[in-house]
């Protein structure tokens, strides 16, 4: 092709210099006949870059270029050849741009793109069904704006989207979603909604089995235990044989009655979100009758439990829900520490918020338990724990009262040396007394 153009060039210009030589030849004004060529030839080039400057800015859509003779043809037809070229590659991109754009259109799941700033600038069908957006009029809007639900504001301006947060569908009630936020490109913000509810109503009906189970074994288990207790009462009229066996029957229903009573705690906090009552909590005055439940607990074994506490730092929550949290970290404490061992509670806040630090020097914790130790059930040694008469629902408990009071657990544990529980406290659950 470059050839054929450099062949049209040379020719043209031979053919322009021969005939300005026969003309000057004829004529004897060879110098004017060679300008008089010249312009001409000229003249030509510049109609038809004027005609291919007017295509260019007056072409609609794919109109292609007008026709040229020699090098001009060689240039218009090049720019034909690119137009078609960018013609498919346009084709095949709205392709996979329309193919997307269905998939995502009909995934049952919602997604929607928001700007940096939280905008709504695209949302799938599935996005009106479950949010209610509303096409086109909710485009540019703040999905704040749309979403009005104070925990979902949270999440969002809190820009942590590591865990997803479930909430009710602002549209039906009924519904229970599941938001996924992840950041990508210029910081704009891709949103999936999954409709939950299937997953959400079984996982009721395992926590309503759970805390029906454990309340309909109650009353069974209230009455074989106060009979026990009658039998026990008049021991004398008990036949020393069945003294013992009556003796341990006793202590595993104890057992028993404490691990329903857990798994009814458990079950309530898992009821609701917050706590019932959010009145300040005196957490000295808590923590001294702690104190004093825990040396009762620790009886014989003479455990000194050391208290160290700012009376002026109050918390706002369910007195309850902190007392069986806080009593749980003080009992474990008693409970894996050898006798005579120390144990230090300690309440205080800085700028990061409020703290509780219960501390022992007991047996301590290998490193690979820490991640599992709040799940249920979950035993660092099962041989240890059966001696102590624990639940292994203790932690779990923390952790949910500790969840529903904007709080997190730390542990830090050495093996045979010792372990130290700490729950921090947003500012925003801190009162000052007097305030
Ligand atoms: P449990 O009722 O068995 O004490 P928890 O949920 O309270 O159940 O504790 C879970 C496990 O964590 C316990 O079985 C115990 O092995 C370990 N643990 C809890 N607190 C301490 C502690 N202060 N020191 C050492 N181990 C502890």
């Amino acid at each position: 092709m470059n050839q054929d153009w450099r062949g049209s060039l040379i020719r043209h210009l031979l053919l322009l210099s021969g005939a300005c030589l026969l003309l000057g030849l004829i004529t004897g004004e060879y110098a004017w006949v060679l300008v008089l060529g010249l312009a001409g030839y000229l003249g030509w080039h510049l109609q038809q870059l004027l005609r291919l400057h007017k295509w260019l800015r007056t072409r609609e859509g794919d109109e292609a270029p007008p026709e040229g003779y020699g090098l001009w043809g060689e240039v218009l037809d090049s720019i034909y050849h690119l137009q078609r070229r960018d013609q498919k590659v346009r084709g095949r991109l709205q392709a996979v741009i329309d193919r997307v754009q269905e998939s995502t259109a009909a995934l049952k799941d919602a997604v929607i793109m928001l700007d940096r700033d939280g905008n709504l600038e695209w949302w799938n069908i599935a996005a009106e069904k479950l949010l209610g957006l509303k096409t086109p009029q909710d485009s540019g809007q703040q999905i704040t704006n749309l979403l009005r639900d104070p925990r979902f504001i949270d999440y969002f301006d809190n820009h942590n989207y590591n865990e997803p947060l479930e909430l009710p569908s602002p549209v039906n009630n009924h519904l229970r979603l599941q938001f996924h936020i992840t950041r990508y490109g210029n910081r704009e913000h891709l949103m999936l909604v999954r409709d939950i509810t299937r997953l959400h109503q079984l996982e009721q009906m395992r926590k309503d089995f759970v805390a029906n189970v454990s309340h309909e074994l109650r009353t069974p288990l209230t009455v074989i235990s106060g009979y026990l207790e009658t039998l026990l009462d008049n021991v004398e009229n008990v036949n020393p044989r069945w003294l013992r066996a009556l003796q341990q029957m006793q202590q595993q229903g104890g057992r028993m009655q404490n691990l329903l009573n857990d798994l009814l705690l458990l079950a309530k906090l898992e009821a609701t979100d917050y706590p019932s009552d959010n009145q300040p909590v005196a957490v000295d005055l808590l923590l001294l009758s702690i104190k004093n439940d825990a040396l009762a607990l620790s009886g014989e074994r003479h455990h000194r439990i050391s208290l160290e506490v700012d009376p002026h730092l109050k918390l706002k929550g369910s007195e309850t829900e902190l007392r069986s949290a806080f009593s749980n970290l003080v009992f474990n404490a008693v409970k894996y520490t050898p006798d005579e061992g120390e144990i230090h509670v300690r309440w205080w806040s800085d700028e990061q918020g409020a703290h509780l630090s219960v501390q022992d020097t007991g047996l301590g914790i290998e490193a690979k338990h820490l991640p599992r130790l709040t799940e249920r059930f979950y035993r660092v040694d099962s041989s240890r724990a059966s001696n102590t008469g624990g639940t292994g629902l203790g932690l779990a408990i923390v952790k949910h009262v500790l969840l529903r009071h904007r709080a997190h657990l730390d542990i830090i544990s050495h093996l045979g040396k010792g372990s130290t529980f700490t729950c921090h406290f947003p500012p925003l659950q801190m009162v000052r007394r007097g305030q």
